[in-house]
Parts: structure tokens; C-alpha cells; sequence
């Protein structure tokens, strides 16, 4: 019969989260598949559990999935730990559980500390409808193509970031997305845990004089559809007609099509655009 993949939840930070089915799992598991073994190794250490371990990390997500599968195949049961929290979430265990369900492996999960929910708790924003982000591409043209679908996202947003990238972030992230409240968590259920909330604009003026420290959740503010309808409404004023019609053309619009939506977003008559630049209607 072919073994069980456990998806294993450990602390984001502090020890005292891990759970008792956990601690057992990994203590009955034949094998524990660690994300970066240097560090697991310390919580196996600290529980005393002797389960030999194995790493599965991005660089052999592929490749190790297979020797993973080929052991659960012969019987052998496999607890997966990702670095920290919940196996599958901004991590390579996603790759193992789809692999496993094609296979037909059982897979279970145990729950326990994720640093997204966890964040998304502390932050004070609506909780009801939420999406998760997790980290925003590295590729230039995909993380545009994310941000500005995020630009009309209602749900509250859920974003990983390390310290490093976060200045940069939060500029694009306002360039992209115009003043939002934000919450930005760090060294979450920690000593020194803070999820202090602010402005967009805040943030990014006390991080000009604050060097980031620490690991990051930011959960942001979804767009507010009012406030959105009414900064636009201020934008179109402060455009001449031709810089409006020149927005949509670069946007790939047919010049009708364009002043179709000038005249739209301007409440005016589509013959006073064509006025406007001078043009004959049949143009
Ligand atoms: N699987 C994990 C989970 O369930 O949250 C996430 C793994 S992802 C590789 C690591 C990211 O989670 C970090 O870059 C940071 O954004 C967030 N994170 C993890 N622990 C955290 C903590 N204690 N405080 C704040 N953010 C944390």
C-alpha cells in the first residue's frame, strides 16, 4: 500500500505554535522532507525527534518530487516542512502535493501557522473577502501585468516581501495603485512582532529614514470603487482633451473608440470631442 504525504505546518517564529499532531507525525514519519534542513534540523533538536530528514527546496522541486513519490509508492510515509508555516504557501511543497494527487498519494494537511492568515488577523481590514498575493513576481513585465490587475481589486491584499525589496515595493505599489492603508507585519508571533498600520505614502516616507528589518506581510487595503471614480474624475479635469485621447490610443483604442470614452468620462457629447480637435464627425 502507498504511504501518506503529510503536509506539516510549523512556527512562522515561535515554537510554542507547533501542534501535538504535528510533533507526532513527525516523530512516526519514516521520512521528513525539509525545506532547508539547516534550519529544521534546530526544531527536530529542540523536540527531540530523530526521523531522518531529506531536502526538497526550490533548486529540486522537480527533480526530488519524483524520488518522493517513487518512496511513497513503496509504502514509505512522508512529512513534508517547508521553512516556515504552511507547507504549499509561497513555497515549493505546491509542486510535491500536485505530483502526489496525480499519482493518486493520499495527501493530508495539518494546519497550524501561516504567516499570511496570521497577518491578515492583526491588520484591521476588512477580513470577508481577502486575496492572496504571496510574493510579487520577479519578472518585470509580470509584476506590472499583477499590479495593475490589482488596481480595481476590492478584496483586501495579501503580499509576502523580504526586507530587502520592500522600499521598492511600496513605491511601485503606490505608483501603481494610488494612496491605500496598509498594515506591514513583521517578525510575526516573535519578541518583537509589529503590525503597525498606516497610509501608503506613510510607509514609504518612514522607510526613506528606516532601514527595513525582518521578513514582511503587507496586507493592503482594497480600492474603494467611490474614492477611485472620483480621483479619475479628477485626473480627466486636469488633462487637456488630446492628452485624454492620446491615454486610450496608447492603450491600443481605434480613435472612435477613444473618443467614445473621452466624451464617457468627461459627461460630454461625443460631437464636442470631435470639436474640440477640430475634427469633422465622419474622421
Ligand atoms: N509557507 C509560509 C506560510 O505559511 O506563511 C510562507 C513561506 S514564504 C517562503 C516566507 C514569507 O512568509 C516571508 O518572506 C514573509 O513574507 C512571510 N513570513 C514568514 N514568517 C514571518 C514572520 N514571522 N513575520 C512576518 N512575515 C513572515
Amino acid at each position: 500500500m502507498a504511504g501518506i504525504l503529510y503536509l506539516c505546518a510549523t512556527p512562522i517564529g515561535n515554537l510554542g505554535d507547533i501542534t501535538f499532531r504535528v510533533l507526532d507525525t513527525l516523530r512516526e514519519a519514516d521520512l521528513i522532507a525539509a525545506e532547508d534542513t539547516r534550519n529544521s534540523i534546530k526544531i527536530l533538536n529542540h523536540f527531540e525527534i530523530k526521523t531522518p530528514m531529506t531536502s526538497y527546496h526550490e533548486f529540486n522541486k522537480y527533480d526530488k518530487a519524483e524520488v518522493l513519490i517513487a518512496q511513497l509508492k513503496e509504502g514509505r510515509n512522508i512529512a513534508l516542512i517547508t521553512d516556515a508555516g504552511t507547507p504549499a504557501i509561497s513555497d515549493p511543497g505546491e509542486v510535491l502535493v500536485r505530483r502526489a494527487k496525480e499519482e493518486g498519494i493520499t495527501v493530508t494537511s495539518l494546519p497550524g501557522a501561516c504567516a499570511a492568515i496570521t497577518a491578515l488577523t492583526l491588520s484591521g481590514l476588512p477580513t470577508r473577502r481577502f486575496v492572496f498575493e504571496g510574493f510579487l513576481p520577479a519578472d518585470k513585465k509580470e509584476r506590472k501585468a499583477v499590479l495593475k490587475s490589482l488596481e480595481n481589486e476590492e478584496r483586501t491584499i495579501i503580499l509576502y516581501e523580504a526586507p530587502h525589496h520592500l522600499k521598492g515595493t511600496l513605491k511601485e505599489l503606490f505608483d501603481a495603485l494610488g494612496e491605500r492603508k496598509i498594515t506591514l507585519c513583521r517578525e510575526l508571533t516573535k519578541k518583537y512582532e509589529e503590525a503597525p498600520s498606516m497610509d501608503l505614502s506613510e510607509a514609504i516616507a518612514f522607510y526613506e529614514s528606516n532601514e527595513p528589518k525582518g521578513e514582511y506581510v503587507l496586507i493592503l487595503a482594497g480600492a474603494d470603487p467611490e474614492k477611485k471614480k472620483e480621483e479619475q474624475i479628477r485626473r480627466f479635469e486636469e488633462m487637456t482633451i488630446e492628452e485624454h485621447m492620446q491615454m486610450y490610443l496608447d492603450d491600443g483604442l481605434e480613435k472612435k473608440e477613444a473618443m467614445k470614452r473621452v466624451a464617457a468620462d468627461r459627461g460630454v457629447s461625443k460631437r464636442d470631442i470631435y470639436r474640440a480637435l477640430n475634427l469633422g464627425e465622419s474622421d
